[in-house]
Formats: structure tokens, C-alpha cells, sequence
């Protein structure tokens, strides 16, 4: 089968780009591995920096449920406490709901999907691709998206630099109800490791944590680690006592890499994670997600419009791509530095707590401004 555009993977980089290309009336094949809903690893707080842009779309957070996050809390391994108010703020809702409502207005935008269906392979052959898929099905597109998400099997098909080395990080996620301000996000730090916790729909609370493996490695299992390691943060320790966790087991991923990716390889075009996974505790990696996606989508279109050819449109994708988000990228990876070792971060908490402008100005520059269109 032919299609003009095929996006793999339909998380909310891959159904934001396939919402405004079917809009633009470009027909467009999504192949997603999984069904919705599903749940995924993430912390589940959106910064407001997507919001009018998402109201535009026909999702407006407040219908959705969503809850109102404008404080935030950092705590260190010993417990002490700094708060600021989070001037642009968020929302915080699941991804078993958000990616769900996306999906639907994706489905009513006329992108076509094929569910279940792991993308194997992809060949760029002179001038157009050939898209294989574990289930034997071969597509012949001319525009390729990679909205695939942090690692798979595909990056090493396609021998991206970040694939030579291992990362020390993973990620485990709960939902869970608790008694914590609904208006509050709550970064508490512990060694080598860092937990978010913050309110999303139906009274719910999302807790995300992200750790090393050798910490799992030297306590055998995630509740033996969560109880020796976590749990040393005070904050931490009420919560594994005091919360009703909603899952049997968490959700987990490993390899969490923060390594700098390309924008473009091998001709398609990465966007969201793919492209580059901003360091969780700045909380805006959906926000870049959705961003990302509008804006390989802008280039696509003029793309078929006529007004580009392949070459301008990788170099004007990969252009506008670091532009919006590469210091962004690089302020995480070197803010991540100070947390999880409990000198630095203790110091962090005073210092920051004596210059509040400063903590701010930290917080501003790993965020975009809000994103109107
Ligand atoms: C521990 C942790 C906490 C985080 N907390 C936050 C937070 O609080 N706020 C925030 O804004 N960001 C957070 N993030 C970042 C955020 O989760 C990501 O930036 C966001 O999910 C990126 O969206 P995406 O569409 O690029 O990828 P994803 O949402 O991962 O979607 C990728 C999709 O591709 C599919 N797929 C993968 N491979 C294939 C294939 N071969 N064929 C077909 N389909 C495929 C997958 O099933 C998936 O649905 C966190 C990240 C981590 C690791």
C-alpha cells in the first residue's frame, strides 16, 4: 500500500502531527504498537505551555478533568522543604486518558491507524521508503515520521549514536490516592534518584520516580529498594506508608537516556523523544512532544505544498527543531546533575531558598513560552 505520510508510533508527538497533517487534508497512516488506553511511565503533569494550543485543538484540560498545578515543592533526601509558586503552572491528567482523548480526536480528524502493529523496519530506497512491520505488511511512503518515543529496536536498525551506550536510568511509575495539596507538584529527591508526585483526574495522584538500576541491582526488588533507599526522604517514606496504591506491580521502563539525538536520520523525521527526551524533573517533555509534532507537521505541509523540496524540508526541520528545543535539552541534562546526590541537592534547596529569582529563572529556562497558533 502507498501513502504519502506514515508516522510511527502514537504517542502525543505521533497524534499531534497526525491531527494537523489530516487537517491540512494530507492522508496519513499511524501504526502504534499498543491499544488505547494504555498506561505509561511519565510523571503526568503538563506545563501550561501547550494549553491554549491544545483548547485550539478541541481539548480543553478543564473538560478533560484534569487538575490545576501551580505550586511546587522540593524536598531534599533529609526532608528539608522549599516552595515556589510555578508561574506558568500545568495540569496534571493520566496518559491512559489524555493519549486516549488524542487518539479520538485523531480518528475523527481522519488519520488512519493500524493498532498493535510493531513498525520493524525502514528503508529509504532513492526517493521514497519502504515501512515493514512485524507482521509482515510493507507500506511505500514518501514522508517518514519517527514519533516512537524514547529507545526501541528501530534506533539500532537505523545505528543512532545514542545506541552505543547503556543508561543507568529507569522509571517507575504508581497511581495512587493520598492526602497532598491538588494544587501542588512535589519533586522529592533521594539517593541517586528523584520522585514526583501530583494530583491528575478523579482524585487521583500520579507518583513518578526516576533511579538507577544499581540501586534495584543492590536491594534485589523495586519494594526493597523503594523501602531502603526511597524512603529515606521523609516525604517518600509517609507516602509508601500512608498511600492506596491503585496497581498490583508499577509500570517500569529502563534505559532512560538523555543523550543528544538528531532531528532527522536517515531521512525521517524524529519528533518528541525520538528527537530528544528532556530530563524529567523539568516536567515539560509532553508540552515538547505536542510542540514537536505541530512543527514537523508545518514543515511537512509545506512540503506538499510545493514550497520545499526534501532537502530544505530535513535542513528547515532540523533547524527550527534545535532552535526550539537544544538549550532547553541542555539546561535539563545539567540541572539533573544536582539532584539525586544529596550533598548537591541539600545545597540546591539552600541555595535556591535564599535566591528565589534565581530558582525561577532556572525553571523559565527549561520551558518554552506559551505556544499559540
Ligand atoms: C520517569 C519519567 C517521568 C516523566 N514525567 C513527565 C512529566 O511529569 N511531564 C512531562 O511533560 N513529561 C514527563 N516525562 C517525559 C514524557 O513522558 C515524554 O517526553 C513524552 O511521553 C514523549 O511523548 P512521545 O510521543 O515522544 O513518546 P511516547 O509517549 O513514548 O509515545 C511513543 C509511542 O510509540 C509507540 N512505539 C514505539 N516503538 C514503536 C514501533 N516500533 N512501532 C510502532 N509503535 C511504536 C509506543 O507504543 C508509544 O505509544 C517523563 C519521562 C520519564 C522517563
Amino acid at each position: 500500500m502507498t501513502y504519502p505520510v506514515l508516522i510511527i508510533g502514537g504517542g502525543l508527538a505521533g497524534l499531534t502531527t497526525g491531527i494537523e497533517l489530516s487537517r491540512a487534508g494530507i492522508r496519513v497512516l499511524l501504526i502504534e504498537r499498543k491499544n488505547y488506553p494504555h498506561h505509561k511511565v511519565c510523571g503526568e503533569y503538563i506545563s501550561n505551555e501547550v494549553r491554549p494550543y491544545l483548547i485550539k485543538l478541541g481539548l480543553d484540560p478543564a473538560i478533560m478533568g484534569a487538575a490545576e498545578i501551580n505550586s511546587f515543592r522540593f524536598t531534599s533526601p533529609k526532608g528539608h522543604i522549599l516552595d515556589s509558586p510555578l508561574q506558568m503552572g500545568g495540569f496534571g491528567i493520566s496518559r491512559y486518558q489524555f493519549d486516549d482523548h488524542l487518539y479520538q480526536l485523531a480518528q475523527a480528524s481522519g488519520v488512519e491507524f493500524l493498532l498493535n502493529t510493531t513498525v520493524s523496519d525502514v528503508h529509504w530506497i532513492e526517493d521514497h521508503f519502504i515501512v515493514q512491520t512485524a507482521t509482515g505488511d510493507e507500506f511505500k511512503v514518501e514522508v517518514v515520521i519517527g514519533a516512537y518515543g524514547k529507545r526501541t529496536r528501530l534506533d539500532r536498525e537505523l545505528k543512532r549514536d545514542f545506541m552505543q551506550q547503556t543508561s543507568p536510568y529507569m522509571g517507575v511509575k504508581y497511581h495512587i490516592r493520598y492526602e497532598f495539596p491538588k494544587d501542588t507538584i512535589a519533586l522529592h529527591n533521594f539517593k541517586n534518584g528523584y520522585c514526583g508526585i501530583s494530583a491528575i483526574e478523579e482524585d487521583k495522584y500520579c507518583m513518578c520516580y526516576l533511579t538507577e538500576r544499581s540501586n534495584v541491582k543492590k536491594y534485589g526488588s523495586i519494594p526493597e529498594m523503594e523501602r531502603h533507599v526511597l524512603a529515606q526522604n521523609p516525604h517518600i517514606y509517609n507516602i509508601l506508608r500512608e498511600a492506596e496504591f491503585l496497581y498490583e506491580s508499577p509500570e517500569v521502563i529502563n534505559e532512560v537516556s538523555f543523550a543528544p539525538k538528531k532531528a532527522v536520520v536517515n531521512h525521517v523525521l524524529m519528533t518528541g523523544d525520538a528527537a530528544g527526551l528532556i530530563t524529567p524533573l523539568c516536567g515539560n517533555g509532553m508540552a515538547m512532544a505536542i510542540h514537536g509534532g505541530w512543527l514537523a507537521a508545518q514543515e511537512i505541509i509545506d512540503y506538499f505544498s510545493g514550497h520545499r523540496n526534501r532537502r530544505q524540508l530535513e535542513k528547515g526541520y532540523t533547524r527550527h527543531w534545535k532552535k526550539q528545543f537544544s538549550n532547553r535539552l541542555w539546561v535539563g541534562r545539567n540541572v539533573q546533575r544536582m539532584f539525586g546526590n544529596e550533598t548537591l541537592s541539600e545545597f540546591a534547596l539552600h541555595f535556591f531558598g535564599l535566591l528565589p529569582p534565581l530558582l525561577r529563572l532556572v525553571i523559565r529556562s527549561t520551558h518554552g513560552k506559551p505556544f499559540h497558533v
